[in-house]
């Protein structure tokens, strides 16, 4: 939940104290064949999009299938907006049907590799033929338009045809992430009234097999999920490697009801207002929000971010590395690239598995150009040293994209060197569960890159930095990030929960969606996330974000990932915790611990010297892979987490913290 600021007088704007002054032009070739290829042609454009959308959207959109086109863009009841009143769409025609009278038709779709190595190749016109069979098939279980279909998978073809299955018929997915337990998958049945479960046998993940369908079994003998009457169960690693019990009746398998459907499935045509789907976000800051997107506007979003944040072209093999388990996944795996007719590569099991050249040799062997990964992934990385990128050839990449969190400038840098050899361009993306698509980025070929910003608003996207008043800072102060005008892809409400709608996101600041987010804009216009409002610091009178301090732990070569939060101080008020991991061949002790303190003295301030520096092998994330400095806040002053500890990655790092603690 994001609570109202609490303790907090917000007419002290946060600080900015890090000073990160390199910049990164646009590598010349990159900008000369680039969509927009300078400062200048964004301006205009960015000023049209918030000048005349109407124009604006109706040229961006028209590679798009409408049935019928809007009669007007746009109206905006605060805090409820609509987009393209009076379209009409299915966006599954955007995604594959528009493809058919084309040559993508025969072009492949998704180019998968299994944990083990398998690959598959899937056209668009295989994808088509699936879906529209799955569709068939869900209609014949009764499912109808506006109803709810769980999808509890992992990373398989098939889960893209689950998705496109449901919109294709209006029904609404809701897809639950394949490494969420029984429990978490019983809550996000029972809060979206799901009357289906798409599933499959198993999954794998560093060599084991995570056990999907006894998951869903589990959670479906709980009364709280009895609105899912039916299941259909993909069989992926088949019975040798994983035996399930199928109960007669609720349960059936894929290739039945696939064999058994119809081999054609009209789209039905909704409007553009209908619910395409539900998610639940991360949980970093707490209890995970059911978000709910429309059609029209959600489907817009991710074409149009997709097609000119990654400058998507038609010889790109384009991987976007996050699980569909998330937001990233559906804008960026699913819709943005499929409505764009990408090649998309989906790889099924763990970054490390085998080993930490898996990612590379992948890179090199499917020949992938672009990479859209997330700061967890690449801190992971670099911490395990050049050696395993070096092993591989990665000249076929093009064009970096990050997610996820604010990305410490080192492992930005580290990115652009050893990954993109100095060559390819880095995209940081800003972006949230609740604004569909990506929002601010550092737009490839048009400006240079700054590491550590996520550069400039999107078309349409009109952020701002303001005090708790709602008054615009200035350049380089902090403050809170928000949005002053609706985008079309921004989430709609919070399923069956619209007062939690508005107190959450629209009650903060007058007028404006409150983010969560703090940020300052620097002199140039660009945008740098500080961290989550909730995690500001007040150390010694000054309130600083914590990625600086993190950012400033991250710049000394011994550490890999570090976290800072605030601890309760009866003299200073707050004191500075950090928690820090390090990159191997350096060792833990005293004198490390003064060389890291009198190190963040050094970047950002005397003041800022940790208090306590905890040494740790992992930091708690969420499943996405986001640091859940609200435990650690717990942690660091000895406090039982009485939050939400659900979307933990593994309570075991939590655990040994504590333990550690005593
Ligand atoms: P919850 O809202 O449940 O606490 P969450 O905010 O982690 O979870 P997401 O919607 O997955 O759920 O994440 C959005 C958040 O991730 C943003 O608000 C921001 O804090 C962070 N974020 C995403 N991309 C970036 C980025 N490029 N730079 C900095 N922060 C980012
Ligand atoms: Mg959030």
């Amino acid at each position: 939940m994001l609570r109202p600021l609490q303790g907090v007088t917000m007419s002290e704007a946060i600080e900015s104290l890090l000073k990160e002054n390199r910049r990164f032009e646009p590598p010349t070739d990159f900008a000369r064949q680039a969509r927009v290829s300078s400062r200048e042609a964004y301006d205009a454009m960015y000023r049209e999009s918030l000048d005349d959308p109407d124009t604006f959207w109706r040229r961006e959109t028209s590679a798009l299938v409408f049935r019928t086109p809007w009669t007007k863009v746009l109206e905006w009841n605060l805090p409820h907006a609509r987009w393209f009143l009076g379209a009409t769409l299915n966006v599954t025609e955007s995604c594959l049907d528009r493809h058919l009278s084309t040559a993508t038709a025969t072009k492949t779709a998704l180019l998968w590799e299994g944990e083990d190595g398998s690959t598959r190749t899937v056209t668009y016109a295989e994808l088509h033929e699936k879906t529209v069979r799955l569709a068939g098939a869900l209609k014949q279980l009764g499912v109808q338009k506006g109803d709810r279909v769980a999808i509890y998978m992992g990373m398989v073809p098939e889960v893209s045809v689950a998705m496109l299955a449901c919109a294709r018929i209006g029904a609404v997915h809701t897809v639950v992430f394949g490494g969420f337990s029984a429990d978490a998958l019983r809550d996000r049945i029972h809060d979206s009234q799901a009357k289906v479960v798409i599933t499959q046998d198993g999954a794998s993940r560093r060599g084991q097999v995570v056990p999907l369908k006894a998951t869903v079994d589990k959670a479906l003998s709980q009364p709280e999920a009895k609105s899912a009457t039916h299941t259909i169960v993909y069989r992926h690693l088949g019975s040798e490697r994983c035996r399930i019990d199928m109960k007669e009746g609720r349960d059936a398998w894929w290739d039945d009801v696939l064999a058994s459907a119809p081999a054609s499935c009209e789209p039905e045509i909704v409007d553009a207002e209908h619910p395409l789907f539900i998610l639940y976000t991360s949980g970093s800051t707490g209890k995970p929000k059911g978000v709910l997107h429309t059609t029209g506007g959600y489907l817009a979003g991710a074409h149009v971010t997709s097609k000119y944040v990654f400058d998507l072209r038609e010889d790109d093999i384009y991987w976007c590395t996050a699980d569909v388990g998330w937001v990233t996944g559906h804008s960026y795996l699913v819709y943005g690239p499929l409505s764009n007719g990408a090649t998309c590569f989906m790889y099924e099991g763990a970054p490390n598995y085998p080993d930490w050249a898996r990612f590379w040799r992948m890179i090199e062997q499917h020949k992938i150009t672009i990479l859209y990964t997330a700061p967890t992934a690449i801190r992971a990385c670099m911490r395990q040293g050049d050696t395993w990128p070096a092993k591989h050839d990665l000249s076929s990449l093009r064009l970096l994209g990050t997610v996820g969190e604010p990305i410490n400038p080192e492992a930005w840098v580290w990115y652009h060197q050893t990954i993109g050899g100095g060559r390819c361009p880095i995209v940081d993306t800003w972006w949230q569960t609740e604004t569909g698509s990506i929002m601010m980025a550092t737009l490839p070929g048009a400006v240079a890159a700054k590491p550590g910003s996520t550069g400039l608003p999107f078309f349409g996207v009109a952020p701002d930095v303001v005090t708790q008043e709602g008054d615009p800072v200035g350049a380089n102060q902090g403050g809170l990030l928000v949005l002053r005008k609706p985008w079309p892809s921004m989430f709609r409400t919070l399923w069956q929960d619209d007062e939690r709608f508005r107190q959450g996101y629209f009650s903060t600041i007058k007028d404006c969606y409150f983010t969560g987010d703090g940020a300052r804009r620097d002199e140039d216009g660009y945008m740098w996330v500080v961290g989550r409002i909730d995690d500001v610091l007040n150390v010694a009178g000054h309130r600083i974000g914590t990625a600086e301090i993190e950012s400033a732990l991250v710049s000394h070569p011994a550490v890999a990932e570090a976290a800072a939060v605030g601890r309760p101080d009866d003299i200073k008020g707050t004191a500075l915790v950090v928690f820090v991991s390090l990159r191997p061949g350096s060792t833990a002790g005293p004198e490390l611990r003064d060389k890291l303190a009198e190190h963040v003295a050094k970047e950002i301030g005397r003041f800022a010297r940790p208090d306590l520096i905890r040494f740790t092998d992992a930091l708690p994330k969420t499943r996405s892979g986001k640091i859940m400095r609200r435990l650690l806040k717990d942690v660091a002053s000895g406090r039982e987490s009485t939050g939400d500890t659900s979307t933990l990655e593994d309570l075991g790092v939590l655990a040994k913290l504590r333990q550690d603690q005593e």
